[in-house]
């Protein structure tokens, strides 16, 4: 292939990718990490958070699910593991982060057994883990959640959802934290959708 055609050639792959039809991965809708998922914290919750110069409002950037120690967690979408954390030490703990193509990265953390590696890719609903705690908080198993978006994403997240009441959490390198809560659509509850929308997440448009 001579460079004029190889030229042509990104061209057109240029305007086949601006031209292309919206497909699933466009769209910001996640699966639920765990079989049975019960919200016992949501985002923003401030308790347990103790302020710092740093951070006066402290807020938690997530979703807490019940599990017990060993529950198998699974990927909320199609992706790749773009970080590992194994040492089991801080709030955090063990946990994997996982980048997808639709701009959200999801994080898992508290785990007592990592099972995927950086770089590995994983399809919806793969074995990412095991459940386990926080080592800050021993005594209460659950998994935490956070979903993060990158700049295009964050723009259709507030599309889609609006401004929760409490803004969005903190910028890191893996995007702005939001709330998870819309996004997980198969986690729905009546209760989950109530506490969303008194925070001011609308629900979720009918799929
Ligand atoms: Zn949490």
């Amino acid at each position: 292939m001579n460079a004029g055609v190889a030229i042509a050639a990104i061209v057109a792959g240029g305007l086949l990718l601006l031209g292309r039809r919206p497909r699933a991965g466009d769209t910001l809708a996640l699966g639920r990490p765990l079989d049975q998922a019960l919200v016992t914290s949501g985002w923003g919750d401030s308790r347990d958070y103790r302020a710092t110069a740093d951070n006066p409002h402290p807020k938690h950037e997530g979703l807490d699910l019940r599990a017990a120690t060993g529950t198998p967690v699974g990927a909320m979408a199609a992706g790749v593991v773009a970080y590992v954390r194994l040492e089991h030490t801080g709030v955090s703990g063990r946990g994997v982060r996982l980048s997808h193509p639709n701009g959200l990265t999801t994080e898992y953390l508290h785990l007592s057994r990592v099972l995927v590696r950086a770089g590995q890719r994983v399809s919806a609903g793969e074995l990412l883990g095991l459940s386990g705690s926080s080592p800050a908080r021993p005594d209460v198993p659950h998994l935490h959640v956070t979903v993060r978006a990158n700049a295009a994403a964050l723009a259709r997240y507030r599309r889609l959802y609006g401004m929760p009441a409490g803004g969005f959490g903190s910028t890191t390198r893996g995007g702005t934290a939001v709330p998870a809560e819309p996004l997980v659509r198969a986690t729905y509850t009546a209760a989950v959708i109530a506490r969303a929308s008194a925070r001011g997440v609308a629900p979720p448009r009918a799929a």
